[in-house]
Parts: structure tokens; sequence; C-alpha cells
């Protein structure tokens, strides 16, 4: 069994054809799904789904893009959306300053926020860092971690940020971008992580893999993830199958 742990099912390129999509991941062993929010709107959206679907589960944050728009109702709203028994993780959020498209004293403020709240609620976090390690690795500390949990999303650090995010105790999580030709540098990277903190996700729609690349990505790609992570770290892909989905139904505390 795989689990695509990070994706957005709720997005727009799906409206035509989101139970095909959730059907193809199943044929291909993707069982189950976590579609994560990224606005007040796309984690309404996320719980719906989450609601429609067996195979999905929820998570629900605002994305450091959209820091600038938040406001103290969207967090209680978020909230109550987290109560929903599939809700399984606060997120995505954190930083992101490479596009700034909301300032950056701001989206530390609403990151903040969802920590707060994930601690409120126990839940773990799905962290999106983009330009942005050393304020990412600064607040965790500030925040109680490694006593809490999270994952890393989308990983595509070094050496160093690796280490740093281990030792805060968080989970890493790979896309397909690790398929592409020139990946060498995050290839070396993904040999280090332990067995035991590897995490799979497509962030479909985004990062189809190579051979596909300006398609729509889709969740039963985890499977061709998954069997390139298992060539890249020379073990087989029923090791990886099996090791990435007792590690999310660990930190998600996925009941299935
Ligand atoms: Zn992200
Ligand atoms: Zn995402």
């Amino acid at each position: 069994m795989l689990i695509d742990t990070h994706c957005h099912l709720d997005f727009p390129e799906f409206d035509a054809d989101r139970e095909e999509v959730i059907r193809r991941a199943k044929d291909s062993g993707v069982e189950y799904i976590i579609n994560v929010g990224s606005s007040l709107e796309n984690s309404r959206a996320a719980v719906k789904l989450s609601k429609e679907y067996p195979a999905v589960f929820a998570s629900v944050g605002i994305h450091p893009h959209d820091a600038k728009d938040f406001s103290e109702d969207n967090l209680l709203e978020i909230k109550e959306l987290s109560k929903n028994p599939k809700v399984i993780a606060i997120g995505e959020v954190g930083l992101d300053f490479y596009r700034n498209l909301s300032e950056e004293s701001v989206q530390e403020e609403v990151f903040r926020k969802f920590i707060g709240l994930a601690k409120e609620r126990n839940l773990p976090l799905i962290f999106h860092c983009r330009e942005a390690k050393a304020d990412f690795l600064r607040i965790l500390k500030e925040e109680s971690f490694p006593q809490m949990r999270g994952v890393m999303h989308c990983f595509s650090g070094d050496k160093d940020f690796l280490r740093e995010c281990l030792d805060l105790g968080l989970y890493v999580s790979f896309t397909c971008n690790v398929t592409y030709k020139k990946a060498d540098n995050l290839c070396q990277v993904l040999k280090l992580v332990p067995q035991d903190k590897l995490m799979l996700e497509t962030d479909a729609p985004y990062l189809s893999p190579e051979g596909f690349r300006g398609k729509r990505n889709e969740p039963y790609q985890v499977k061709l993830l998954a069997e390139t992570i298992a060539k890249i770290r020379s073990v087989t892909f029923g090791e990886i199958a099996e090791a990435t989905t007792v590690n999310a139904k660990k930190l998600f505390g996925l009941d299935i």
C-alpha cells in the first residue's frame, strides 16, 4: 500500500475527473490520499472531499503566500474545521521568501499562529519552506520542537538542512522532482534520510515526474516515485512502500 501524503485534489485542475483520479490512484496501489489545505477556501474544500471519499484525509491551513489576507476569523474557522475526525494535520503552513507574495514579518506571524493551533489541537504540522531555511529553523526551535511533530514537505534542501530538520524530529517528504534528470544533488540527500523518517507525496497537480513534465500530476504517480526512490536508495520497492506507509500512519495517526 502507498499513501500520497500531500496533494491538492480540490484544485480546479481536477474538477472534471476527480473521482477517476482517486480510482486511478487506488488501481496503482495508492490507497490513501492526504488533501492539503492551502487557504481558508481550500481547507473547506479539503474537508468536504474527505467526507465524500473514504480514501481521502484532509489537512487545514493557510499557505504563506496568502498570509497577507489572514484574519483571526480565519484562524477560528480553521480551528473548527480541524475538529473534523478526518482532519489529520495543520498545513500547509510555513515561509516562502522565494516568491514573497506576503511580507516576511507577516508570514512569520501567521506561521506562529498555526503552530499554536497545532499545539492546541495536538495535531502534526505540514511545512512549506522556500528560501527561508534560517528563519524556519529559528521559529521551530522557539516553538518547542522537537517536542512537536511535523513533516517538511517537498524537501529540496541540502545535507545541512536535512540534518537540522532531523534534529528537530521532522519527517521528510519527497516529491516527483527526484525523478528529474538534473536531480543528482537532491538524490544524494535523499540517500541520507533514515528509513523511519521518509515519506512520499506528489504535490499534484504540480511537479509531474520525468516523462510527464508539463502535464497535470496525479496521486497514482506515487508508485513511480516509490520505484525511483527504491532505485536511488538501493532497496526494494516493497521496503519503500512499507516504510513510508508506516511513517505516514504514525505521524498522522491514520486509522487505516
Ligand atoms: Zn508547498
Ligand atoms: Zn502543496
